[in-house]
């Protein structure tokens, strides 16, 4: 792309006057007689040359209106805005700590030094509602000053204080997701849904955990790491608790998804674990995740999520990707997201940065990348590269890079990856906690990189073809996008010619 843009300044420079003439005469050349065409003329009129400002409320509307398939780095909880959570704690008859703007769900342990109110009582005084989606989601961190704790704390926070709210209403927070997707034209989401539920503690007692946590601290191999693996499936098989927590997990998704699927929509689910719990814990979620996602044709893949900068997932990293090497020969069916290299310089030590994308790739067999910011200074970086091209996909999250790692512009290995070829797909990662939307990261994309419409369509049909959907519901996608995308261009391309 930019290798284009460098010739064709090249040839500018060397040919001014002509040069100025085909220019104009190419933005509205009456060749342009067909809809893809016009629509292409219209997007790149839009975004404007290399050292030109892309006129960002026409590009608003361009993308709003762009089909735009699939959003497949979504988290379900941290995409429900903050206000609607507090709904559901109005509903619930909750109330809000006035002193740590955490959610009670039962007054009598409310903290007698602070006031305990109700959502309505919390509305009343602005300041503190204002203060509360501070807290709660990413807003106004940025624009004024005022104590706040590092960016990365405060994006990742928020999950602890609409936890709780999180986890009721889910048939309701599937139904808005899907209302919002529509209202963007996104018609496929691949939502990472949630845990399983199944606890190591209701399965062992506390000295068997004890005793497998201690082994598993000391694994440093795939083989010895496979042997405490084994022990511990051995140990599940023995209460029939597991196989009925994945069956009721496997249960509720169903039920959840309901009257989700249309003609116009479809929606998927992951399942995942918590990189910073203990290790007995992190295996439990994965196994019963694998098992659940083997058994169901609504989930469909595994993935690993928090923060990876976190020191028990530093301390632990290599041990998951045993985890998910053991449970992929297990289920070899069952597809896997990882967040992989969601770190950058100084964030952690160097030897932090050198390993976790290869590793969720040769070790885990990820199928798709969540982030991979660190690939600039990985081991190996070029031949990871080449791995990724023929085997895999990034997921490419902006907003949330820029938010949590300072990241963003020509930081960001967005750069790389589009220059060695390697497939990526534009998503939300958390929309709610960001305030943002899948359009929003398109317009990012198309301001900073200026990508040609053709580059666009791309990372739309990417978002079909490196989805975790059955081939049957691929193609049912694929056909719905060409629709759509004729659509779009034929109403584009009257807007070409009013503009
Ligand atoms: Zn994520």
């Amino acid at each position: 792309m930019i290798k284009i843009k460098l010739t064709t300044l090249l040839l500018c420079s060397s040919l001014m006057a002509g040069c100025a003439s085909n220019m104009s005469t190419n933005a509205r050349s009456p060749a342009l007689n067909d809809n893809f065409s016009k629509t292409k003329a219209l997007f790149e009129d839009i975004v404007g040359s290399e050292h030109e400002k892309p006129e960002i409320s026409k590009l608003n509307l361009f993308l709003t209106r762009m089909p735009k398939g699939g959003d497949l780095h979504h988290h379900y909880s941290g995409t429900i805005y903050a206000e609607t959570y507090l709904d559901w704690v109005k509903e619930k008859g909750w109330h809000i700590d006035s002193c740590n703007f955490k959610i009670i769900t039962d007054a009598s342990k409310a903290d007698p030094k602070c006031q305990t109110l109700t959502v309505d009582e919390l509305l009343k005084q602005d300041p503190l509602y204002r203060k509360l989606l501070t807290l709660w989601s990413d807003k106004d961190f940025s624009n004024h000053f005022h104590e706040q704790v590092p960016p990365d704390s405060n994006f990742f926070n928020t999950f602890g204080y609409f936890g709780a709210a999180a986890n009721v209403n889910q048939n309701i927070g599937v139904k808005i997701i899907k209302a919002r997707a529509l209202a963007e034209n996104v018609s496929y989401i691949e939502t990472q849904y949630s845990r399983t539920g199944v606890k190591s503690k209701h399965l062992l007692s506390d000295s068997e955990r004890q005793q497998f946590i201690n082994t598993l601290l000391k694994v440093d191999n795939q083989q010895d790491a496979n042997a405490t693996f084994d022990s511990i499936v051995e140990a599940y098989a023995k209460t029939s608790h597991f196989n009925q927590g994945v069956n009721d997990f496997v249960e509720e998704v169903r039920a959840l998804h309901e009257g989700i699927d249309d003609e116009n929509f479809t929606m998927r689910y992951q399942t995942y674990t918590a990189r910073v719990q203990d290790p007995l814990q992190v295996f439990t979620e994965l196994y019963s995740g694998f098992l659940a996602t083997d058994k169901s044709e609504l989930l469909v893949g595994v993935n690993i999520v928090a923060p990876e900068n976190n020191h028990v997932a530093l301390r632990d990293y290599t041990l998951h990707m045993y985890m998910f090497n053991y449970l992929s020969a297990k289920y070899p069916h069952v597809k896997k997201a990882l967040h992989a290299g969601e770190l950058t310089l100084g964030m952690v030590r160097p030897k932090d940065l050198l390993f976790h994308m290869k590793q969720a790739r040769e070790i885990a067999g990820a199928n798709r990348i969540g982030h991979g910011i660190d690939i600039p200074y990985e081991q190996d970086a070029l031949a990871q590269l080449q791995d990724l091209k023929e085997n895999a996909a990034v997921e490419i999250n902006l907003t949330s890079n820029e938010f949590i790692l300072g990241v963003s512009h020509e930081e960001h290995p967005y750069l790389i990856y589009e220059d060695y070829g390697v497939p990526m797909v534009i998503s939300t990662d958390d929309s709610g906690v960001s305030r943002n939307n899948l359009t929003n990261e398109y317009v990012l994309l198309a301001t900073r990189y200026k990508p040609n419409y053709e580059e666009i369509k791309d990372y739309v049909y990417n978002s079909i073809k490196y989805s975790f959907m059955s081939k049957e519901d691929k193609a049912k996608n694929k056909q719905r996008l060409d629709t759509k995308f004729s659509q779009f261009e034929s109403e584009m391309a009257q807007l070409y010619e009013k503009l």
